[in-house]
């Protein structure tokens, strides 16, 4: 890794421009001014054990409090030490404990446009007899529970209700194979499966179960499997194994009182995207994890009780369980959930949901907001959206342009955008604006939260020099951070504590600007060695996206002779051509936004480019590509194995 830069990137990219919160918004916003931030933010990384701990005392639920706020044994955390909670409390049980059973938890939507509504109190008895079928099919305390379903309110009944008991849940991405279905079971040790017998996807049904079957002839710990009826079919059922949900959770009783559990028991095992190699299993646990979705939820997304919030995620990644789940219900929010594609019936469904919910604060994914650019602004200019008051953005770093488009035609100019950094790892938000606080730069997630304290060093662990991107490490223990990798310590002090000793390792790179603004310049593996500079793969990403013809594009180092590594590029276009010219306008482009030295040397054009499940461009895979190599690593989470093919035959 050490070259005569000492791991320092060189970043080409300028972006001056700049957006204060209305002025309006911030009057009424949590938090309201960058003094204020700058305040609480000064505030807690003076001690920030103290300060988590005051938040912990006022807004979590103790049966019994904890008597140390933090015990740190590098690399592994103990966070409320003594204390005994239940995340589910949390979500459910304290606000109708509070007198607000009767608010709105979750509102629902199917694909086929059925639709449910849930309140706080009618949650806790759904909740509760989930959680008694768990025992009645032998789960208890430390048991993992596989969970494979659409993105339906049963999902979210079924996450709470292990957590009600202690059980530890592994939500599976419902699109997955049944090969990944049976790798994490296994990895987990799994006793259930929890699924469906299908969901819907662009009008058809996903058979679910017969999937899980697959799976199942090859998970020998997996002792039943829980079905619910959501599309009509007929799948098989094995005597002894498989038990229908409305048999076993409609029929048990809806008595079943929260378990105390001590802070760190386990909550959740999931599975990071696979974008860098073959996914991790991330550790979460009771009181730490759900302390920080609840405060990064409000924080973040100012939430207000009369938000209407959705996150458009699967609770098969992580900002499902944050932030469909853990964080808003902890906050008592009013959630939107739906269960399938944006695109179905037609490309405007989520505007057609967000002017009918009157949804206020609405967070998705760059590759989603790429995918509306390239349908074209008809879709949404059809729908009124003055419901929105902010606009969220996570998973990948969103180009300038990308934002500028989110900004004026989702936004109406009129929404601050909190571009989110966070991981599978972090539980929470790490790096954003806070609305009313921040103003925003597009394509930068400008500061970070209170309580975290990032520093960007080198390969020595040396800060870099002012501007330069760098390592992004975080140098304080945060109460959502992961506890581990599921069964295997050894590669969690290896992945996140080895290589910067007593920092945690995010495995990104980012530089932070003259202002205290960050921007994330892509992952570590990622870097591009151009004749001795080291370059980002986003700046030259955004650069080519700026450019009218272009709607997504990824940059990729490829071996040369002279330079070490070329610039290669794959890129997806609007309603344009492929051709001669544009390639050449292209390298122009890149050449006039940043300079001679990120210009492309090789431009392919692609009908698609390679994906996790999760919607991140897989550069590694590209990598390989571009060199003319075999991809070797692990593709399982890809979401379409006939890219490559069509990518490695040219034929596109
Ligand atoms: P794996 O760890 O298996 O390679 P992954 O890192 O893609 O998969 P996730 O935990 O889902 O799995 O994604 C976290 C990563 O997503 C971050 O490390 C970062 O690279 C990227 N990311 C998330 N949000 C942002 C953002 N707002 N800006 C830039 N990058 C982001
Ligand atoms: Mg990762």
């Amino acid at each position: 890794m050490a070259d005569e830069h000492g791991g320092e990137l060189d970043t080409v990219m300028q972006e001056s421009r700049l957006f204060p919160p209305p002025a309006e918004f911030s009057a009424g916003a949590r938090i309201k001014s960058l003094e204020e931030y700058q305040q609480l933010w000064d505030r807690a990384a003076a001690d920030p054990p103290k300060f988590w701990a005051d938040i912990a005392q006022e807004e979590l639920h103790w049966f019994e409090p904890f008597t140390e706020a933090l015990r740190w044994n590098e690399p592994v955390a103990e966070w409320f030490v003594g204390g005994k909670t239940n995340a589910c409390y949390n979500c459910v049980d304290k606000h109708v404990a509070e007198g607000r059973g009767d608010r709105v938890a979750i509102v629902w939507e199917g694909e086929p446009g059925d639709e449910r509504t849930l309140t706080y109190a009618e949650l806790q008895t759904e909740v509760s007899k989930c959680a008694n079928a768990l025992k009645s099919l032998g789960i208890g305390l430390g048991d993992v529970v596989s969970i494979y379903m659409p993105m339906t309110p049963e999902l979210a009944i079924a996450m709470l209700a292990c957590a009600r008991i202690g059980a530890v849940h592994s939500v599976i991405f419902a699109g997955f194979s049944g090969e990944a279905i049976a790798d994490r079971n296994n990895d987990a040790g799994a006793k259930l499966v929890i699924t469906a017998d299908g969901g819907w996807r662009r009008g058809k049904v996903l058979p679910l179960k017969e999937t899980v079957d697959e799976a199942l002839a090859k998970s020998p710990t997996v002792e039943h499997c829980l079905v619910l009826k959501r599309a009509g079919d007929a799948p098989n059922m094995q005597e002894g194994r498989d038990v229908w949900w409305h048999d076993v959770v409609d029929t048990a009783s809806d008595e079943c009182p929260a378990a105390p559990l001590d802070s760190e028991t386990p909550l959740f095992i999931l599975y990071t995207s696979g974008s860098t190699g073959k996914p991790k299993g991330i550790k979460h646990t009771s009181a730490g994890y759900t302390l920080y979705a609840k405060k990064t939820f409000e924080w973040v997304f100012d939430h207000r009780d009369d938000d209407v919030f959705w996150c458009t995620a699967d609770c098969g990644w992580i900002t499902g369980h944050s932030y469909v789940v853990y964080g808003p219900l902890a906050a008592g929010a009013k959630v939107l959930m739906y269960e399938g594609a944006p695109d179905h019936p037609a490309g405007d469904r989520f505007w057609d949901i967000v002017e009918r919910r009157k949804v206020t604060v609405f967070y998705t994914a760059p590759t989603a907001i790429r995918a509306f650019i390239k349908w074209g602004d008809e879709l949404v200019d059809k729908h009124d959206l003055s419901s929105l008051r902010i606009l969220g953005t996570v998973g990948e770093g969103i180009n300038p342009e990308a934002w500028m488009w989110y900004h004026k035609k989702v936004g109406g100019e009129r929404c601050p955008i909190v571009d989110t950094w966070w991981q599978t790892e972090t539980g929470g938000i790490m790096m954003s604006p806070l609305p009313g606080a921040i103003p925003t730069k597009p394509g930068s997630c400008t500061k970070p939260l209170p309580g975290v304290v990032p520093a960007i060093v080198d390969d020595h662990g040396q800060p870099v020099h002012p501007g330069h991107g760098g390592w992004l490490t975080i140098t304080q223990p945060w109460p959502g951070m992961l506890r581990g990798i599921w069964g295997d310590m050894q590669r969690y002090q290896d992945v996140y504590w080895s290589r910067i000793p007593g920092k945690y390792l995010a495995g990104d790179n980012a530089r932070c600007d003259q202002d205290g603004y960050y921007w994330i310049m892509g992952r570590i593996d990622d870097v591009l060695n151009v004749s001795g500079h080291r370059l980002s793969t986003i700046e030259i990403e955004s650069a080519l996206v700026s450019h009218p013809a272009v709607a997504e594009a990824a940059a990729v180092g490829r071996p040369h002779d002279l330079k070490g590594e070329a610039v290669a590029v794959f890129i997806t276009l609007k309603d344009v051509d492929p051709s001669e010219e544009l390639r050449e306008e292209l390298k122009h482009h890149v050449r006039k936004e940043i300079g001679a030295l990120a210009q492309p040397e090789d431009i392919r054009f692609t009908g698609s480019l390679p994906k996790t499940r999760s919607g991140k461009i897989m550069r590694r895979l590209l990598k390989d590509i571009a060199a003319g190599r075999e991809a070797v690593g692990d593709t399982t989470t890809l979401e379409d194995y006939t890219v490559l093919t069509r990518l490695r035959s040219g034929k596109e």
